[in-house]
């Protein structure tokens, strides 16, 4: 450090890591981490909650001569511990991302997934400058793993077959990259960091190629948000809630990541709440202990103050309603009222638009709450009711109350169902989405609402009487009356058992009975279909005096089913269904022109 009153005041950047699932984010913070203390300094790294600070000096040492120290003056790198993007969607600072860098995890076998998409949109929309981890290189076939060296080092070290196979895997994820917007390289040939995204082939289970990235997180951090850095020491702290959690007597704490100012134990604080900001007094400011004294019974130690950037536990009385996600302010010299009103108008912008019918969403964190509502937006879902926590009983109350049976719907997003509310939701007519990813869980709702229509329409179609025009055939009377029993031919539609028939005097229809009986040589059966020629038996006439051998006759259906038939069903039904309901209806408007609309 050349400059020392000037770094006091340059906090740690922050680093998120995220990626697709499995593509090996966990794996590369605990290298990250575990790298660090096998450089074997006292001081290694420091666990903080949520969030692993690693020193320029253990950074220097693991990068080698990758990196001179001297060129930097900014104290080293903090990562964020929980990995994926809901979490990083949640890092919010004055409306931006908390985190100051990215590092996107991209399996070179497997290239961009879907959260790989998703990762990146949401890089690209918070502005946030990132690196690509292109990780699991060990897994090329013929590797030659080369544990903890830096990249170049071990590729020298590969046969040609393993290199060439590992760099057509590279200009996959190099091209994908392009695909989204990006223009990107191997980060040994970008030359200007603002332009152009760098790959940093690695691997997280030998390490190899971690130096590099290591080296390049800090090289981006100097270059280009050293003047972000710069911050007020003193100043009251800001932060943002990263987890709400129960801690044993300590009630409700807040999880907090803290990029600005400092944080003093006593400091009043203002924390976005579920229905108002809460304002309330610090009790203790908790730091996880060191790994040296974990015999001790407690967790957790006291610190009396925090300074950005760090993570640290928060004990304050009411805090239960406090939201992941949201903003924590320490008042200090400022009045209460100030402060409240600076919460409120950040957590303003994260207000999720809701309308008086549709689904209930819940989410991890506001971050992802404010990203479900997009994405429902998009799919023109509405939603009645959004929050962050887990499904409460509450939240099935709620979902009950819909008008439609497609919104009766809980849509959860990385969030549990409470123990408490599991038979609840066994006992309402209430339909419950998890999943992890956001347009999964979209989609899974989407088909769930498309299937339900499908299936509305069917016993819609079940129910309704289909139209159909029949001739009784010349010389086929089995039977004058009691029922009549004649020969016919389905002309159009479908003859259905049970339905009045009649015919059309002029224009007005002639109710003559009711069809009691279908025979196909010889066989009960419920309906025939056009073309047929089937035994039909009816109820009430006689042959030879209310019909005739010759007539043509129609099912008689009812307007209200005529008119389902014609304004929602006339896809679903056949053509000759429809040829015979334009002809009954064409009849029909003869007399009166509004029938069945
Ligand atoms: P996450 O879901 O992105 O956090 O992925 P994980 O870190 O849990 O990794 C998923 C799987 O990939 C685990 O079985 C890891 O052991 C494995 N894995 C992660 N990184 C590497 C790597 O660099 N090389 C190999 N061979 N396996 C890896």
């Amino acid at each position: 450090m050349t400059d020392h009153t000037h770094a006091d005041t340059l906090r740690t950047p922050i680093v998120a890591v995220l990626g697709h699932v499995d593509h090996g984010k966990t794996s590369l913070l605990d290298t990250i981490r575990g790298s660090a203390v096998s450089e074997g300094e006292a001081g290694a790294i420091t666990q903080h909650i949520g969030a692993t600070d690693i020193p320029l000096d253990t950074i220097s040492g693991m990068a080698g001569e990758l990196i001179d120290p001297s060129d930097f003056d900014l104290p080293g790198l903090l990562f964020i511990d929980t990995p994926g993007h809901h979490s990083f969607s949640t890092l919010r600072a004055r409306g931006g991302a908390l985190a100051d860098i990215a590092v996107l995890v991209v399996d070179v076998n497997d290239g961009f997934q879907p959260q790989t998409e998703e990762a990146i949109d949401i890089l690209r929309r918070t502005g946030t400058p990132f690196v690509v981890a292109a990780n699991k290189v060990d897994t090329t076939p013929g590797w030659n793993p080369q544990d903890g060296e830096p990249i170049q080092k071990s590729m020298d070290a590969q046969s040609e077959r393993a290199k060439s196979m590992l760099d057509e895997n590279l200009y996959e994820i190099i091209g994908q990259l392009s695909d989204a917007g990006f223009s990107a390289d191997l980060y040994w040939r970008v030359q200007d960091f603002q332009k152009n995204i760098g790959v940093v082939p690695l691997s997280a289970l030998t390490a190899e190629g971690v130096p590099d990235l290591l080296t390049v997180l800090m090289g981006l951090s100097q270059r280009f948000m050293k003047e972000e850095m710069a911050i007020d020491v003193t100043g009251p702290g800001e932060g943002t809630v990263l987890e709400v959690k129960d801690e044993r007597g300590f009630g409700a704490t807040v999880d907090t990541v803290v990029y600005d100012g400092v944080i003093r134990n006593g400091d009043t604080v203002v924390v976005g709440g579920q229905n108002e900001p809460i304002v309330t007094e610090i009790r203790a400011l908790l730091r996880p202990r060191p790994l040296a004294e974990i015999r001790t019974e407690k967790q957790f130690e006291k610190v009396g103050e925090i300074g950005a950037a760090a993570g640290v536990k928060i004990a304050a009385p009411d805090l239960d309603d406090a939201m992941a996600g949201a903003p924590v302010r320490v008042v200090r010299d400022r009045t209460v009222d100030q402060v409240v009103e600076e919460v409120k108008a950040e957590l303003a912008e994260i207000e999720v638009e809701t309308s008086e019918n549709g689904v209930v969403v819940k989410a991890d964190t506001l971050g992802s709450l404010e990203a479900m509502a997009n994405a429902l937006r998009e799919a023109e879902v509405p939603i009645l009711r959004a929050e962050v926590g887990d499904i409460a009983p509450r939240d099935i109350a709620v979902a009950e109350t819909a008008n439609q049976d497609e919104h009766k719907a809980i849509l959860g997003f990385n969030v549990d169902l409470l123990k408490n509310a599991e038979s609840d939701l066994e006992n309402a007519d209430v339909k419950l989405f998890k999943n992890e990813v956001i347009y999964q869980l979209v989609e899974d709702y989407e088909r769930y609402v498309e299937e339900k229509q499908r299936a509305q329409q069917e016993t819609v179609l079940d129910k309704v009487v289909r139209p159909a025009r029949f001739r009784i055939l010349p010389d086929h009377t089995f039977r004058q009356n009691d029922p009549a029993v004649v020969g016919v031919e389905v002309i159009s539609g479908t003859l259905q058992n049970n339905r009045n028939v009649g015919y059309f005097e002029g224009n007005e229809f002639e109710r003559v009975g009711d069809l009691s009986g279908i025979q196909k040589q010889g066989d009960d059966v419920d309906e025939a279909r056009a073309g047929e020629r089937v035994s039909i038996a009816i109820d009430g006439p006689t042959v030879g005096r209310d019909i005739e051998e010759g007539d043509t006759l129609w099912t008689e259906v009812p307007e209200k089913h005529a008119k389902i038939l014609e304004q929602e069903l006339k896809e679903e039904i056949t053509a000759d269904e429809r040829e015979a309901l334009q002809g009954y209806l064409e009849t029909r408007r003869k007399r009166d022109p509004f029938w069945g609309k």
